[in-house]
Formats: structure tokens, C-alpha cells, sequence
């Protein structure tokens, strides 16, 4: 390994890196806007340069490491280059931050305070560009505010392969557009370029002027969207910037979800699918308790599903695959026993909704079929002519195949026409009301917390298996 010099101090350096990799790793900063640690090298943006002895300037994204190098990341010359560069990146970007959606999390921002604080020396007027450019019907684009670093080019070409966007024209009328005959609005990853873009250039419909970044807070999760359990961030509202005369939904609405990287499960990416949680998860609740489609309280619709349990001589049960590993383990551990219980497939693919691909996104639309399958029957439910009690627990099942004289317990999040229809119906709370576990096709388990609190009519699965087991181990 060679031994290179980073402002000093000594570094072990593996030969197939660049400096910018090793001055990373050894505590050494070097800002970047282009440079992306899964993307190509595109060395455009010129914020990376650093000072070699005897060499001079030069970046430090495409610099390899050679034996005996000494390297500078803060020497005079460096510092007034970057100014320099901050000085032309923003020579015709609108500053705009007020409005823009990225204040706060933008590394022009950041850059521009720490490296250069300066007004512009320019005495131009600056070139205008298109402003809200629809670049799909997910995403606008702000060429102003575009410093052409190639990321969005780069990851369409080589993460998400859709080469749906380029570069059009040339010197400071060149803008990111569209490539004709493949639209943005088909590639499934599109939405990542949001999050690469190190400016406010380009911005998600979804999230457009919804709220400043610093109201909001990320609580760690993991999409249920597919078998992948692609690790994220779900963001919603800090308690201390809680609305109060506004629509106050917003406290405890999903505001947006980003990656959270795992290099064991997705990497830095999402598909937009896991973008769209919302969609998902904030489908119009079950609230109340019923008996044949009668409210009634928690207490009771329990007291009436432990009778029917106790009641039962061959009772069934359908057993969600959205349900965490620790629900899937309680209801193993208390009411394992006492029913035949089958893995049901609460989701199916949507229409028009990649079903496959060699990047993230995979067939079974369910997060945790590896856990449950661990545990229960995979197969179809094995009904016969004496099954007389059918708990049905979560989405996805026809009602219509149960037999006709089965008592049927129904446990659900949302509003559906079957809830009022079963014997007993308990809502039961969702992935953001409660924390735990899933586990992914690849056996690995990943954890989410709580984002939002329950309803108080609303009950964890995990404590009603417990609460059901009574009359079933005879101590009703
Ligand atoms: S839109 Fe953003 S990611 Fe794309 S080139 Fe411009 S600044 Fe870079
Ligand atoms: S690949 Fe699957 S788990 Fe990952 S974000 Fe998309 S739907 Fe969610």
C-alpha cells in the first residue's frame, strides 16, 4: 500500500482508490457537487480541487493515490480556488433559496457559507433559464438553479438504465432535458435524482413548497411496498413545529420518505414506490371495534373473539405477511396452537406496477413472507366442511372462499367493506403507529420505529394475540 501525505499526516493508502476516497476516510473533507460514490466519474464541477506538492492543482475525485504524494485540502491556493469556483457556480444561479425546497439541506448553501460568504463580483445581468420545467409527472426541473454537475444524466444512465435524460446545448444555455422517446415518468427509480441533486434544481411535485425541511424530522423505517425492505426515512411533522390553526392532519401525516443507506439491503436508493408510502399507508382508517358491523368497544369485541376461539373446534386462521416479526411471533407463541394457520398474501402487483428488476424492486409486494413463511403453512388455506371459526388477520383475503357457516374474526387497519361484515372486527394499528421488525427475501431483518401515535381504539396485534390466547390455554 502506498504511503501518501494528507495535510500531514501519514496514510496507508489502497492503491485502487482516489484521494478524495482516502481523504474521506481518514477525516479529511473535500467538498464535492458532481463526485458521487456509485455514480461514474464525472470531474465537472471543480470543487474538489485540492494542491499536490510539485504538481499543483488538480481534483481530487480522479486523482488515484501514488506513493509518496503530499496533498493539501486547505492551503491558501486551494481555499481561493474554491471561492473562485463558488463565485462562477453561482454567477447565473438565482439564489433563490427562500423559496426552494432544498434550503437547508443544499450543498450550495452550505458550500457558499463555509467557502466563500462573499457577494458575487460579477456585474452582469445573469442568463435566465426555465423555470418549473416539467421534466415528468413526478418531477420539475429549475434549470436556474441546475449547475450541471451530471448526477441526474449519470444515475439514469447507469443506476435506474432508462437514459432518460441528457444534456441539451451548450456553454451557459446548456440544460438537463428530457430524452424524447424515454420518459422520466417510466423509470421507477426516478425520484432518486431528487435527493442526488446537490442543489434545488430539481424538485418533486409531491413535496413541492409542502414544508421547509427543518419543521420536519426522520423517523427510521422500512418499505413494506415489496420483499426488498428497502431501508428509509419516513419525515413528518417535529412536535415543536405542530400546527395549530392549520390543517392539523399535517402533525401526523407522512410529509415525504427518502432512502435511509443500507449497503445490505438497497444501497442509497428507493424506488418510487417506497416514495409513495403515503398512498399506502394513509388510506382512510378503521377505527371502531364492531360486531356484525355494531361499534362496540375494544373490551368487548376481544371479550367476543376469545368466546368464538374457546368455541371452536376447527378453527383457521390467515396470517398476514405485512405483519412485523414480532406480531408474527406472538401469534405463533399464543395462538399457535390452537389454530391451522396459513401465510396469506395480503398485497398483489398493481397494474402498471414493475413487478421485477436486477436493481431493488421484487415480485412478492410484501414486506415479511420470508418470516412468516418460517412459521406457518405457505400453501392455500386447507378450509373443509368443519372449519367453523376463520380469523382473518390483515388484507388480501376472499371472503367470498371462507365457508359459509365459519364464524370469521377479521383484524384490519383500514376502512373496507368486509370489517362489517365479519362476526368480530378489531382495527389494528399500522408500520408507523407501532415499532419492530421485518424480515427480507434475503433474510435480512431490519427494524421501524413509531412515527405517529394510535388511536386509542385502535389495538397492536402483538397485544391482542396475547389478549386472545386466554380462553384458548383454558383460563378465560
Ligand atoms: S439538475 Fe441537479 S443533478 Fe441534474 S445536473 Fe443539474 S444540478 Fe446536477
Ligand atoms: S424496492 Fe420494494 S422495498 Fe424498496 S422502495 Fe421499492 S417497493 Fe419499497
Amino acid at each position: 500500500m502506498p504511503e501518501i501525505f494528507i495535510n500531514g499526516q501519514a496514510i496507508e493508502a489502497d492503491a485502487n482508490l482516489t484521494v478524495m476516497q482516502v481523504a474521506a476516510a481518514h477525516g479529511h473533507f473535500i467538498p464535492y457537487f458532481c463526485w458521487h460514490p456509485q455514480l461514474s466519474t464525472a470531474g465537472n464541477c471543480r470543487m474538489c480541487l485540492v494542491e499536490v506538492e510539485g504538481r499543483g492543482l488538480d481534483i481530487a475525485c480522479n486523482m488515484p493515490v501514488s506513493a509518496g504524494m503530499k496533498v493539501f485540502t486547505e492551503s491558501d491556493e486551494v481555499k481561493a480556488h474554491r471561492k473562485a469556483i463558488l463565485q462562477f457556480i453561482t454567477l447565473n444561479h438565482p439564489v433563490d433559496c427562500g423559496i426552494c425546497d432544498k434550503a437547508g439541506e443544499c450543498s450550495l448553501q452550505d458550500y457558499h457559507y463555509t467557502y466563500n460568504g462573499a457577494a458575487s463580483t460579477s456585474r452582469d445581468e445573469k442568463v435566465q433559464s426555465t423555470k418549473f420545467y416539467n421534466l415528468s409527472n413526478r418531477i420539475l426541473l429549475d434549470n436556474e438553479r441546475c449547475i450541471l454537475c451530471l448526477r441526474c444524466t449519470r444515475f439514469t444512465h447507469e443506476i435506474s438504465k432508462s437514459m432518460a435524460l441528457g444534456v441539451e446545448r451548450r456553454g451557459d444555455v446548456s440544460n438537463i432535458r428530457p430524452v424524447e422517446d424515454r420518459p422520466l415518468s417510466e423509470d421507477p427509480y426516478s425520484d432518486n435524482i431528487i435527493d442526488i441533486c446537490p442543489v434545488g434544481a430539481l424538485l418533486s411535485r409531491q413535496f413541492l413548497h409542502k414544508s421547509r425541511v427543518w419543521y420536519l424530522k426522520p423517523t427510521p423505517s422500512v418499505c413494506p411496498g415489496c420483499s426488498r425492505g428497502c431501508t428509509i426515512n419516513i419525515w413528518h411533522r417535529k412536535p415543536e413545529w405542530f400546527v395549530k390553526s392549520l390543517d392539523q392532519a399535517q402533525n401526523t401525516s407522512i410529509a415525504r420518505v427518502t432512502p435511509l443507506e443500507n449497503p445490505a439491503v438497497n444501497g442509497p436508493w428507493i424506488c418510487n414506490k417506497g416514495r409513495d408510502l403515503a398512498q399506502i399507508l394513509e388510506r382512510t382508517r378503521a377505527g371502531e371495534p364492531m360486531l356484525k358491523g355494531r361499534p362496540v368497544t375494544v373490551a368487548a369485541a376481544i371479550e367476543e373473539a376469545r368466546r368464538l376461539i374457546g368455541a371452536a373446534r376447527h378453527p383457521l386462521a390467515l396470517v398476514s405477511n405485512w405483519g412485523s416479526n414480532e406480531e408474527l411471533d406472538a401469534f405463533k407463541q399464543y395462538l399457535g396452537e390452537v389454530f391451522h394457520s396459513f401465510v396469506k398474501t395480503d398485497w398483489q402487483p398493481e397494474q402498471g406496477e414493475r413487478i421485477e428488476d436486477d436493481l431493488l424492486i421484487r415480485a412478492d409486494k410484501n414486506p415479511n413472507t420470508t418470516k412468516a413463511r418460517s412459521l406457518f403453512h405457505a400453501g392455500a388455506p386447507a378450509y373443509n366442511d368443519g372449519t367453523d371459526l376463520v380469523l382473518v388477520w390483515g388484507e388480501g383475503a376472499s371472503f367470498a372462499s371462507i365457508p359459509a357457516k365459519a364464524k370469521i374474526i377479521f383484524l384490519n387497519s383500514f376502512l373496507a367493506p368486509e370489517n362489517g361484515h365479519a362476526d368480530v372486527f378489531i382495527p389494528v394499528s399500522t408500520q408507523t403507529e407501532r415499532s419492530g421488525h421485518y424480515t427480507n427475501f434475503a433474510g435480512v431483518v431490519s427494524g421501524f420505529e413509531p412515527c405517529f401515535p394510535k388511536q386509542a381504539t385502535v389495538t397492536d396485534a402483538e397485544v391482542l394475540f396475547k389478549a386472545l390466547a386466554a380462553p384458548a390455554r383454558g383460563h378465560p
